[in-house]
């Protein structure tokens, strides 16, 4: 019933002492590798829940594309519409210093090679999605070109992570838009004056979408549609990795809007959901069960 479009990538991960400066070697702790990338991750939180899920990605013919696949499966999403080849899988190089601060270096790989040619090719499952969920780590004509191929009736929820301005083709069919503190200054531009995300919320919504939600961390979220703007309560945990959150957040609320919950119950779910995330090390890794999120 969900559907997410969006990237994956192998995280390679190294604790250093120092993050290295031009020109120098640093020594490191061991490697750790970690399936990552926003779509992957939505995936995989959206199918934990116990969401029937699919994902349109691509990825390389090589150890970190099976790697991907590997914890998607796993993870019960259908992975048919995991394109192989074309370019290395994508990466993130990822270095952490002792007080979190980290340095990352990313190569898209093959989610720069997803293109509108692949979404027409997978007409079939995008018609049948009630719910198609989007991020911007992929080239942004493929996320056109979603758009333009939703079934009559579904929902279309875009996290615009990378982020960047967007085509007014696209806000328009935003139901809702999803994004974090920065990504909705990015997003509005110049047009950011004010620190009041309930006044982002309304500029957004005057752009074109036909509902906004902006998450605040462990503030929670705010949801606004054309009937006003309303809180969403965070959960008080123990937060202990935010990696991820706003992916499991994310899923959590394409898939209770595609089941019909309201806007402000669905984001009610979701905010448990990204709690349960921050509990735990990791992104796909962190993520709840229903049964977990019921005993938050
Ligand atoms: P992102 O990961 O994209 O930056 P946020 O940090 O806003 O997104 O987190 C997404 C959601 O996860 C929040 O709206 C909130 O519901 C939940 N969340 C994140 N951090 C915490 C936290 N420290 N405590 C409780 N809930 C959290």
């Amino acid at each position: 019933d969900l559907l997410v479009v969006g990237s994956a990538n192998a995280d390679l991960v190294i604790g250093v002492e120092r993050r290295p400066a031009a020109g120098e070697t640093v020594l490191g702790g061991d490697l750790a590798v970690h399936p990552g990338g926003k779509g992957a991750n939505q995936a995989v939180a959206a199918a934990r829940l116990g969401a029937a899920t699919a994902l349109l990605a691509r990825v390389g013919d090589d150890g970190h594309g099976r790697l991907l696949l590997d914890s998607l499966r796993a993870a019960g999403v259908d992975t048919v519409g995991v394109l192989v080849g074309g370019a290395p899988t994508g990466v993130a190089l990822i270095t952490v210093d002792p007080s979190g601060d980290n340095s990352i270096v990313v190569s898209p790989g093959a989610n720069s090679r997803l293109l509108p040619a692949d979404v027409r090719a997978a007409a079939g499952v995008l018609g049948a999605s009630r719910v198609v969920s989007a991020q911007l780590e992929i080239p942004l004509e493929t996320v056109v070109e979603v758009v333009r191929n939703l079934a009559p009736g579904s929902r279309f929820v875009l996290n615009p992570s990378p982020p960047r301005e967007l085509p007014a083709e696209v806000l328009a069919a935003c139901d809702p838009l999803i994004l974090n503190e920065h990504e909705a200054r990015v997003v509005l531009g110049d047009a950011c004056t004010s620190d009041d995300p309930e006044d982002w919320a309304r500029l957004l919504l005057a752009r074109g979408p036909r509902s906004v939600v902006v998450t605040l961390g462990a503030q929670g979220a705010l949801v606004a549609d054309g009937s006003g703007t309303a809180r969403v309560p965070s959960v008080k945990v123990d937060a202990v990795d935010t990696t991820g959150a706003g992916d499991a957040f994310t899923a959590a609320l394409a898939w209770r809007l595609g089941a019909g919950a309201g806007l402000a119950d669905a984001a009610a779910y979701a905010a448990r959901v990204g709690a349960a995330a921050v509990t735990r090390r990791g992104a796909q890794e962190s993520y709840p069960t229903a049964e977990e999120v019921e005993a938050l």
